[in-house]
Order: structure tokens, then C-alpha cells, then sequence
């Protein structure tokens, strides 16, 4: 009899190691039936391209008007239609979380139907992203929980481009996002009195996507081993910047992407210097002290890596101004929404 119960306590023991190795280990499934991802040369089965072009198209990144326009997510093909040509494949949520947001009306957004839940991976606060939904499930509201793989609507072709999403490139746009900033609406408001505000902070300008395909093939890759917070921190480096503040939102929320900085940390911390990747996500953080800066204590520019800028532009934040780099517009907008 003991022996028995001896066992079945390790049983136990082992299947909660098991399982937590699993949330720990591989945060991320695939929203829907389609696998051609992971599947080696399923790329053309799983990527829905733009017209007239290859499933390249469908990929994250400088994809789009001749790689100077960004795709801020991965568009997943249907594998299941109906009669008249319609997508059936179910959008799952992609891990364990809670629903943050649900737009019904696909004409306030080029999402069209969209859904974004938030979950927690390794302290991170991460959001997944489902868009152009023909529909989300009715009983999900803002705060409902959801299980890894729980259907949370169907995929659809919603938008409000001017061009619809054809029968053929029926897909689910799917996005793996960081939030820039909760106070969106205000910095909105202020900076663009006549803009809309229908989603508030979940307006797709508030969020900085990750390469869900990349992710999902690391994660494939290092099984066990892969971390999110180690792909996060480990992105190439676009530029650097100074922000002139200590307490702006995303070191709030992203406190794990801080590095750690004796100087600073003794001196006091006036500023905090980012490394953004090319899509502008600020991936590392580096308090600063006074006598660590030189020149102004002010938002700014520090520095370029000039050839990860060539080889992904399309976020165009910044440009070279004879020898020197300069903010775009966008560049601008960004630390402003950033330092607000
Ligand atoms: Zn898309």
C-alpha cells in the first residue's frame, strides 16, 4: 500500500513537471488546422500571398510594396471552405490567456473582425492578434479566459480596404504583439484631434508585432529550451535611442527587458537608453546615469545599425541625412507615443 501511494506521488509530481515544462517551454500553438508552417516546403499551403504574388507576401516584415511597405503578422491560409468558397477553419487561441478586446463591426478597422487576447509567458505580457474574423464567438467578452487551442471565432475574409479579401486568400492575420502604451487614446487625441479612436489602446498603432513565424520555427527548433523573453531580448538591433524619462509605460510593463546598470544605478537614473529592432520594438533597455550622456538629457536618436536598416527599411523610422541619421516622422511619432 505504501509502496502504491509512494508511487502515485511521484506520478503526480512528474506530471506536474511535465506540465509546466510544457506552458514554460512552448508557449506558442498554431491558431488553426493549418500546419504547412512546420511541415519542411509547406510555405505555399500555409502563407496566403497578396494578389499576384507568391506566398512570400503572406510572410511579417518589409514584404509589401516591393519590401518598403511593413505586414505586421503572418496571414494563415484556410484549409476547409464550404460550399460557396467560404473559409470554415476555426481561429484557437494560440496559448492560455484572457480575452483584452473584441471588434464585431468590420468596418471600423482593416483588421475587419478582430480579437486580441493578452496572456502572461515567463512574467512577459504578450497579445495574439486574430483578424478578418467572419465571426467571435458570441459568449467571449473582454476578461473571459481562454484555454490554448479554444476556438475563439471563425476565420472570415473582414476588412474595410477598399479591396476585398478574395475567396481564394481566405486567411487569418495573426499577429504576436508587445502594448506601447495603456494612455493610446489620450496621446491620440492630443497629437491627432480629427483621427478616430474606435479601439483605444488596441488600435493596431499601439501594437509592436513580433515574427509569429519565426517564433513558431524556434520554437519547433529548441523544443524545451526555447524562451520568449531570450527571443525577444536577443532581436537585431536597428538603432538605439535615448528616452528622456524614468517612468514611461513600457519599462512599466516590460521591466524584464531592463538591464541592469551599477553606474546608474548608484548615480541615479535620468534616462533610459533602447535598442529597437527594425520594427521599432524596443528589446533592451539601459538605464542611464548623468555623466554617462553625452549632451542633452533629451528623446533622441543615438544611433543606427546601418545595414540591419537595409535590410528591413519598411518601417522607414529613420533615414540618412547626408553623414548623419536622422527620426523620420514616423521615427518621431513612435517615441512620442513611446514617452507619453
Ligand atoms: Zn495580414
Amino acid at each position: 500500500m505504501g509502496l502504491l501511494h509512494r508511487f502515485r506521488v511521484a506520478l503526480v509530481a512528474f506530471g506536474l513537471l511535465v506540465a509546466t515544462r510544457g506552458v514554460s517551454s512552448q508557449p506558442f500553438r498554431l491558431p488553426t488546422d493549418n500546419r504547412g508552417l512546420l511541415e519542411g516546403g509547406g510555405e505555399a499551403r500555409f502563407f496566403a500571398p497578396t494578389p499576384g504574388r507568391s506566398w512570400e507576401a503572406g510572410q511579417f516584415g518589409c514584404v509589401r510594396s516591393e519590401g518598403w511597405k511593413m505586414h505586421e503578422g503572418i496571414d494563415i491560409l484556410a484549409t476547409r471552405k464550404d460550399r460557396r468558397g467560404e473559409p470554415l477553419d476555426e481561429a484557437r487561441a494560440a496559448a492560455d490567456g484572457e480575452v483584452a478586446y473584441i471588434s464585431r463591426k468590420a468596418g471600423l478597422s482593416n483588421y475587419g473582425v478582430y480579437c486580441v487576447v493578452r496572456h502572461r509567458i515567463e512574467g512577459l505580457e504578450v497579445l495574439t492578434l486574430y483578424a478578418h474574423l467572419r465571426e467571435v464567438r458570441s459568449d467571449l467578452r473582454p476578461g473571459s479566459r481562454v484555454r490554448a487551442g479554444e476556438r475563439l471565432g471563425i476565420m472570415g475574409r473582414t476588412t474595410n480596404t477598399r479591396s476585398p479579401i478574395t475567396r481564394d486568400r481566405a486567411h487569418l492575420h495573426l499577429e504576436i504583439d508587445l502594448l506601447v502604451n495603456d494612455r493610446f487614446s489620450s496621446w491620440l487625441h492630443a497629437r491627432e484631434p480629427k483621427t478616430r479612436d474606435d479601439h483605444g489602446a488596441w488600435n493596431g498603432r499601439n501594437l509592436l508585432g513580433l515574427d509569429p513565424a519565426e517564433i513558431y520555427r524556434a520554437q519547433q527548433r529548441q523544443g524545451d529550451k526555447f524562451s520568449l523573453l531570450t527571443h525577444i531580448r536577443t532581436q537585431n538591433e536597428m538603432c538605439k535611442v535615448l528616452v528622456a524619462d524614468t517612468k514611461f509605460p513600457w519599462i512599466r510593463r516590460y521591466p524584464m527587458l531592463i538591464r541592469r546598470n551599477p553606474v546608474a544605478e548608484r548615480e541615479g537614473i535620468v534616462a533610459y537608453e533602447a535598442s529597437l529592432n527594425y520594427n521599432g520594438l524596443p528589446f533592451s533597455l539601459t538605464p542611464r546615469a548623468r555623466s554617462e550622456i553625452s549632451g542633452s538629457v533629451s528623446t533622441r536618436l543615438l544611433s543606427v545599425n546601418a545595414e540591419e536598416y537595409r535590410r528591413h527599411p519598411c518601417r522607414k523610422l529613420v533615414f540618412q541625412k547626408g553623414q548623419t541619421w536622422v527620426l523620420t516622422a514616423a521615427g518621431n511619432e513612435l517615441l512620442s507615443l513611446l514617452s507619453y
